[in-house]
């Protein structure tokens, strides 16, 4: 077991203090590689919520952060980015014994988390935060953008560095103070992120921590004092979040919840091509054990390639299977809980009685640890419950399509619209189908590539049951700002 781990305290970081939880209620945590239990903190009570809340809304209003001059906060972010670098063996750490991430992703992830820090402290001083509009003559209105005030990121338990760092470098680049609840599941990268913070000179109250779990989570969403909640989990919780929100305090949230994501194979992708294509597929479905929300986990074929990429898809499958994630040569871990084992398990069970053909069955008859190999489902209907419903596993139902249309009407048919990908050489396809998809995200290939191609300029917006909401890039600063207008009147003529 990683040394460093061990000096996670399990506290609240409240106004640069690290605070015991305040209550009773414990959350024990369990490493999935292998069941045991690694260690166990107290649960933020909601006094604690509240005291986090105020204390960044007291750093807001004295106006320590966002009135300060864009070098000072470009220097704290770029700093914060170093010391996330500096630190990344005891965050990968921390991570790959919270949910079980094989240590060399969880190393590769820190550097991707230091990087959405350096990103956003380099916008800060090129983002124009307004415009002026057209006006009568002696008048003038400037749209501004200003902070939203203070802002909640709650965040899963899949990439927990990434997912915070990626919510907290925007929220922080645009001026906003900060309350980070990081999942249950996962606390202890969080404590350290918040630690390195203020290390790097971000004043108190500015960036502060609450633990816990969705008690934590919906006391810390309908307090009064929160203006924005950012939230990326499950979409039963954004559903939870938002109704809770509506009857107690109003405010717009962000969502970033599930997805079903489908992949589009047609036969005009290059025969020499397919063999790399197929490896690409897989290793995409399964990254992170398959626990992605923009994971492609249906796949559609195009008859006439359909024999020979289910055999090439399944030779890659099966060449991949869940091992030791404190193995340096492991690209596959465990699933992050044994709840999470066991929801998969009872997908795959659902396939089988709806019918689906086992092409790989990744099933395993071992109780030491959370894993499940790569599993391939052929012969479901597209409304059978584990072609409909996110798994969050390693687990792809695939199935055969005989024309443009049908590949676009099955694409669409979901209740989620996240994320897809096509694969096709075809250059009005290309063009035409992105359109006619209903996902946030659409990438197009025509040949493997590496994984990710847009960098921190990437943004997207989730739809129907995925949630809503632009992230990633300079859009993100307006979604974390609002609009204020300032209407000016300085000579008669301005009078409408
Ligand atoms: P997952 O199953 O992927 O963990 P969840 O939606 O359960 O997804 O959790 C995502 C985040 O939301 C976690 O930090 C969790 O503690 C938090 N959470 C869970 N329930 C609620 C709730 N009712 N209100 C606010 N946050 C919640």
């Amino acid at each position: 077991m990683p040394t460093e781990a061990s000096k996670f305290q399990g506290k609240a970081i409240i106004n640069g203090r690290f605070l015991d939880g305040g209550g009773e209620r414990r959350i024990a945590l369990v490493n999935p590689a292998d069941n045991a239990e690694t260690g166990a903190f107290a649960a933020s009570t909601s006094a604690q919520v509240d005291s986090a809340a105020k204390a960044a809304r007291a750093a807001f209003e004295k106006g320590v952060w966002h009135s300060q001059p864009p070098p000072f906060r470009k220097a704290v972010l770029s700093q914060w980015s170093d010391l996330i670098e500096k630190n990344r063996e005891e965050l990968a750490s921390r991570d790959l014994l919270d949910m079980g991430k094989p240590i060399s992703a969880a190393r590769f992830e820190v550097g991707i988390a230091a990087g959405f820090a350096r990103y956003y402290a380099e916008a800060i001083d090129k983002f124009y935060p307004g415009r002026t509009a057209p006006t009568f003559p002696g008048a003038c209105e400037l749209q501004v953008r200003r902070p939203r005030g203070v802002v909640a990121a709650i965040t899963p338990w899949n990439f927990p560095v990434v997912n915070a760092m990626m919510k907290l470098s925007q929220i922080l680049a645009a001026g906003n103070t900060a309350i980070l609840k990081p999942s249950e599941q996962s606390p202890r990268s969080a404590e350290l992120l918040v630690q390195l913070a203020l290390e790097a000179g971000m004043p108190p109250g500015v960036l502060n921590l609450v633990q816990g779990d969705g008690e934590t989570g919906s006391a810390l969403a309908a307090h009064h004092d929160v203006d924005l909640v950012a939230f990326t989990g499950s979409t039963r919780t954004g559903r939870a979040l938002m109704s809770a929100i509506g009857e107690s305090s109003l405010k717009p949230v962000m969502l970033e919840c599930g997805g079903k994501s489908p992949e589009l194979v047609f036969a005009d992708i290059a025969a020499s091509d397919r063999p790399d294509i197929a490896r690409a597929i897989v290793a995409n479905a399964m990254m992170n054990t398959g626990q992605v929300c923009v994971a492609r986990s249906r796949l559609y074929l195009e008859d006439a390639i359909f024999d020979e990429m289910l055999e090439l898809v399944t030779a890659a499958a099966r060449a991949m299977a869940p091992s030791d994630p404190r193995d340096e040569t492991t690209q596959m871990g465990p699933l992050a809980s044994r709840k999470q084992t066991k929801t998969v398990l009872s997908y795959i069970e659902a396939g089988v009685a709806d019918g689906g053909a086992l092409v790989l069955d990744g099933r395993r008859n071992d109780a030491s640890g959370c894993y499940i190999g790569p599993t391939l489902f052929t012969g479901l209907r597209d409304d059978a419950r584990m072609v409909r419903e996110e798994i969050f596993g390693p687990v792809i139902s695939i199935a055969r399509f005989s024309s443009e249309s049908e590949a676009i009407s099955r694409a669409n048919a979901s209740p989620y619209a996240l994320a897809a990908t096509v694969w096709t050489t075809n250059l009005r396809r290309a063009h035409e189908i992105p359109a006619a998809l209903n996902a946030g995200m659409v990438r197009v290939q025509a040949c493997a590539a590496p994984n990710p191609v847009g960098g921190y300029a990437h943004a997207g917006e989730p739809a129907k049951q995925s949630g809503f909401g632009i992230e990633g890039g300079m859009l993100a600063l307006e979604s974390f700002s609002r609009l204020q207008s300032i209407e000016t009147v300085f000579g008669a003529a301005g009078t409408p």
